[in-house]
Protein backbone atom coordinates (compact mmCIF):
# COMPACT_ATOMS: atom_id res chain seq x y z
CA UNK A 1 0.00 0.00 0.00
CA UNK A 2 1.42 3.56 -0.83
CA UNK A 3 1.63 5.77 2.76
CA UNK A 4 2.26 9.27 3.30
CA UNK A 5 5.31 8.05 5.40
CA UNK A 6 6.88 4.84 6.64
CA UNK A 7 7.85 3.72 3.00
CA UNK A 8 10.84 1.33 4.46
CA UNK A 9 8.42 -0.75 6.12
CA UNK A 10 6.31 -2.99 4.03
CA UNK A 11 2.24 -2.43 4.70
CA UNK A 12 -0.35 -4.87 2.75
CA UNK A 13 -3.66 -6.33 3.54
CA UNK A 14 -3.76 -10.07 4.59
CA UNK A 15 -7.33 -11.56 3.79
CA UNK A 16 -7.58 -15.36 5.29
CA UNK A 17 -10.59 -16.82 3.68
CA UNK A 18 -11.65 -20.71 4.22
CA UNK A 19 -8.06 -21.09 5.35
CA UNK A 20 -7.34 -24.41 6.77
CA UNK A 21 -4.66 -24.84 9.27
CA UNK A 22 -3.75 -28.89 10.02
CA UNK A 23 -3.41 -29.86 13.75
CA UNK A 24 0.05 -30.08 13.67
CA UNK A 25 0.52 -26.47 13.11
CA UNK A 26 -2.05 -25.32 15.31
CA UNK A 27 -0.37 -22.61 18.08
CA UNK A 28 -1.83 -23.29 21.60
CA UNK A 29 -5.67 -23.86 21.87
CA UNK A 30 -8.15 -23.76 19.04
CA UNK A 31 -10.21 -20.87 19.27
CA UNK A 32 -7.85 -18.67 21.59
CA UNK A 33 -6.27 -16.81 18.95
CA UNK A 34 -7.95 -13.43 20.32
CA UNK A 35 -7.34 -14.15 23.39
CA UNK A 36 -3.39 -14.60 22.62
CA UNK A 37 -3.42 -11.23 21.06
CA UNK A 38 -5.20 -9.71 23.85
CA UNK A 39 -2.45 -10.61 26.06
CA UNK A 40 0.11 -8.90 24.10
CA UNK A 41 -1.36 -5.20 23.56
CA UNK A 42 0.28 -3.76 26.73
CA UNK A 43 3.30 -4.92 25.15
CA UNK A 44 2.56 -3.45 21.49
CA UNK A 45 1.10 0.23 23.50
CA UNK A 46 4.15 0.33 25.55
CA UNK A 47 6.27 -0.27 22.25
CA UNK A 48 4.85 2.38 20.46
CA UNK A 49 4.71 4.59 23.58
CA UNK A 50 8.61 4.41 23.31
CA UNK A 51 8.96 4.59 19.45
CA UNK A 52 7.24 8.11 19.57
CA UNK A 53 9.55 8.86 22.63
CA UNK A 54 12.75 8.38 20.42
CA UNK A 55 11.49 9.98 17.66
CA UNK A 56 9.96 13.30 19.47
CA UNK A 57 13.60 13.11 21.29
CA UNK A 58 15.77 12.76 17.65
CA UNK A 59 13.03 15.54 16.29
CA UNK A 60 14.19 17.94 19.25
CA UNK A 61 17.53 17.62 18.81
CA UNK A 62 17.91 17.91 15.04
CA UNK A 63 15.12 21.43 16.17
CA UNK A 64 17.83 22.38 18.81
CA UNK A 65 20.91 21.93 16.45
CA UNK A 66 18.67 23.58 13.72
CA UNK A 67 17.80 26.61 15.23
CA UNK A 68 21.43 27.43 16.77
CA UNK A 69 22.66 27.49 13.12
CA UNK A 70 20.39 29.16 11.24
CA UNK A 71 20.37 32.99 11.24
CA UNK A 72 17.79 35.46 10.78
CA UNK A 73 17.88 38.85 11.31
CA UNK A 74 21.68 38.95 11.86
CA UNK A 75 20.96 36.58 15.02
CA UNK A 76 20.51 33.29 15.11
CA UNK A 77 16.82 32.16 15.71
CA UNK A 78 17.55 30.37 18.99
CA UNK A 79 17.75 33.84 20.43
CA UNK A 80 14.59 34.40 20.04
CA UNK A 81 12.34 34.17 22.85
CA UNK A 82 9.54 32.26 21.33
CA UNK A 83 12.37 29.67 19.63
CA UNK A 84 13.68 29.21 23.64
CA UNK A 85 10.01 28.64 25.18
CA UNK A 86 9.06 26.24 22.21
CA UNK A 87 12.02 24.16 23.19
CA UNK A 88 11.80 24.54 26.65
CA UNK A 89 8.24 23.05 26.37
CA UNK A 90 8.86 20.32 24.89
CA UNK A 91 11.73 19.63 26.24
CA UNK A 92 9.85 19.55 29.44
CA UNK A 93 6.87 17.21 27.55
CA UNK A 94 9.65 14.90 26.57
CA UNK A 95 10.75 14.43 30.23
CA UNK A 96 7.30 14.05 31.74
CA UNK A 97 6.93 11.30 29.10
CA UNK A 98 10.55 9.07 29.25
CA UNK A 99 9.93 9.60 33.11
CA UNK A 100 6.33 7.86 33.07
CA UNK A 101 7.55 5.27 30.30
CA UNK A 102 10.69 4.41 32.56
CA UNK A 103 8.55 3.59 35.29
CA UNK A 104 6.22 1.53 32.48
CA UNK A 105 8.93 -0.42 31.10
CA UNK A 106 10.21 -1.55 34.66
CA UNK A 107 6.77 -2.16 36.27
CA UNK A 108 6.35 -4.50 32.59
CA UNK A 109 8.74 -6.14 33.31
CA UNK A 110 8.23 -7.17 36.95
CA UNK A 111 5.24 -8.90 35.34
CA UNK A 112 2.41 -6.32 36.58
CA UNK A 113 -0.78 -5.82 34.62
CA UNK A 114 -0.88 -1.74 33.51
CA UNK A 115 -3.13 -2.25 30.57
CA UNK A 116 -4.89 1.31 32.41
CA UNK A 117 -1.16 2.94 32.67
CA UNK A 118 -0.32 1.80 29.23
CA UNK A 119 -3.12 3.10 27.26
CA UNK A 120 -2.59 6.47 29.26
CA UNK A 121 1.26 6.05 28.10
CA UNK A 122 0.05 5.28 24.06
CA UNK A 123 -2.13 7.89 23.56
CA UNK A 124 -0.29 10.93 25.32
CA UNK A 125 3.26 10.39 24.45
CA UNK A 126 1.81 9.30 20.57
CA UNK A 127 0.21 12.78 20.41
CA UNK A 128 2.99 14.79 22.26
CA UNK A 129 5.25 13.42 19.50
CA UNK A 130 2.72 14.07 16.74
CA UNK A 131 2.41 17.78 17.97
CA UNK A 132 5.85 18.11 18.56
CA UNK A 133 6.54 17.24 14.67
CA UNK A 134 4.09 20.46 13.87
CA UNK A 135 5.92 22.58 16.43
CA UNK A 136 9.62 21.59 15.32
CA UNK A 137 8.52 22.05 11.81
CA UNK A 138 7.27 25.53 12.36
CA UNK A 139 11.30 26.43 13.99
CA UNK A 140 12.72 25.05 10.60
CA UNK A 141 10.54 27.55 8.43
CA UNK A 142 10.65 27.28 4.96
CA UNK A 143 13.66 24.23 4.77
CA UNK A 144 10.94 22.16 7.19
CA UNK A 145 8.82 21.53 4.22
CA UNK A 146 11.31 20.60 1.77
CA UNK A 147 11.78 16.88 1.65
CA UNK A 148 15.43 16.96 2.07
CA UNK A 149 14.58 18.06 5.61
CA UNK A 150 14.95 15.63 8.24
CA UNK A 151 12.03 16.97 10.03
CA UNK A 152 9.83 16.63 7.14
CA UNK A 153 10.03 12.95 7.11
CA UNK A 154 9.27 12.82 10.67
CA UNK A 155 6.65 15.08 10.40
CA UNK A 156 4.88 12.47 8.18
CA UNK A 157 6.25 9.50 9.85
CA UNK A 158 4.86 10.42 13.21
CA UNK A 159 1.29 10.81 12.06
CA UNK A 160 0.45 7.21 12.16
CA UNK A 161 1.68 6.78 15.49
CA UNK A 162 -1.60 7.63 17.61
CA UNK A 163 -3.59 5.87 14.64
CA UNK A 164 -2.23 2.38 14.78
CA UNK A 165 -1.61 0.05 18.33
CA UNK A 166 -5.00 0.83 19.01
CA UNK A 167 -6.07 4.45 17.83
CA UNK A 168 -5.54 6.82 20.50
CA UNK A 169 -9.56 7.33 20.60
CA UNK A 170 -9.77 3.78 21.68
CA UNK A 171 -7.01 3.98 24.13
CA UNK A 172 -9.46 6.62 25.61
CA UNK A 173 -12.38 4.19 25.39
CA UNK A 174 -10.19 1.87 27.08
CA UNK A 175 -9.39 4.34 30.18
CA UNK A 176 -13.02 5.69 30.82
CA UNK A 177 -13.77 1.49 31.18
CA UNK A 178 -11.27 0.78 33.36
CA UNK A 179 -12.36 3.62 35.16
CA UNK A 180 -15.77 2.45 35.50
CA UNK A 181 -17.36 5.13 33.33
C1 LIG B 1 1.04 2.18 8.53
C2 LIG B 1 0.05 1.30 9.19
C3 LIG B 1 0.46 0.09 9.72
C4 LIG B 1 -0.45 -0.75 10.36
N1 LIG B 1 0.00 -1.94 10.85
C5 LIG B 1 -0.90 -2.82 11.37
C6 LIG B 1 -0.47 -4.10 11.83
O1 LIG B 1 0.72 -4.42 11.80
N2 LIG B 1 -1.40 -4.95 12.29
C7 LIG B 1 -2.73 -4.62 12.35
O2 LIG B 1 -3.53 -5.45 12.78
N3 LIG B 1 -3.14 -3.40 11.95
C8 LIG B 1 -2.28 -2.50 11.46
N4 LIG B 1 -2.72 -1.27 11.02
C9 LIG B 1 -4.15 -0.96 11.12
C10 LIG B 1 -4.44 -0.03 12.27
O3 LIG B 1 -4.39 -0.74 13.49
C11 LIG B 1 -5.83 0.60 12.02
O4 LIG B 1 -5.70 1.51 10.93
C12 LIG B 1 -6.34 1.32 13.26
O5 LIG B 1 -6.67 0.40 14.28
C13 LIG B 1 -7.59 2.15 12.98
O6 LIG B 1 -8.55 1.38 12.37
P1 LIG B 1 -9.20 1.86 11.00
O7 LIG B 1 -8.11 2.25 10.06
O8 LIG B 1 -10.16 0.82 10.57
O9 LIG B 1 -9.96 3.20 11.37
P2 LIG B 1 -11.48 3.37 11.77
O10 LIG B 1 -11.88 2.31 12.72
O11 LIG B 1 -12.26 3.57 10.52
O12 LIG B 1 -11.39 4.74 12.58
C14 LIG B 1 -11.53 6.04 12.00
C15 LIG B 1 -11.61 7.03 13.16
O13 LIG B 1 -12.73 6.73 13.99
C16 LIG B 1 -12.30 6.54 15.33
N5 LIG B 1 -13.09 5.50 15.98
C17 LIG B 1 -13.32 4.23 15.55
N6 LIG B 1 -14.03 3.55 16.45
C18 LIG B 1 -14.28 4.41 17.48
C19 LIG B 1 -14.99 4.30 18.71
N7 LIG B 1 -15.57 3.17 19.09
N8 LIG B 1 -15.05 5.40 19.51
C20 LIG B 1 -14.45 6.55 19.16
N9 LIG B 1 -13.76 6.71 18.00
C21 LIG B 1 -13.69 5.66 17.18
C22 LIG B 1 -10.86 6.11 15.22
O14 LIG B 1 -10.17 6.33 16.43
C23 LIG B 1 -10.38 6.97 14.08
O15 LIG B 1 -10.07 8.26 14.56
C24 LIG B 1 -1.82 -0.39 10.43
C25 LIG B 1 -2.23 0.84 9.91
C26 LIG B 1 -1.32 1.68 9.31
C27 LIG B 1 -1.81 3.00 8.76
Amino acid sequence: MKKMGAYSQDTAELTFEDARVPVANLLGEEGKGFYYLMDKLQQERLMCSNGALVVAQEMLQTTMNYVKERHAFGQPISSFQNTQFEIAEMATELTVARTFLDDLSTRHMNGEAIVTEVSMAKWWVTDMARRMSARCLQLHGGYGYMEESDIARRYREVAVMPIYAGSNEIMKNSIARNLGL
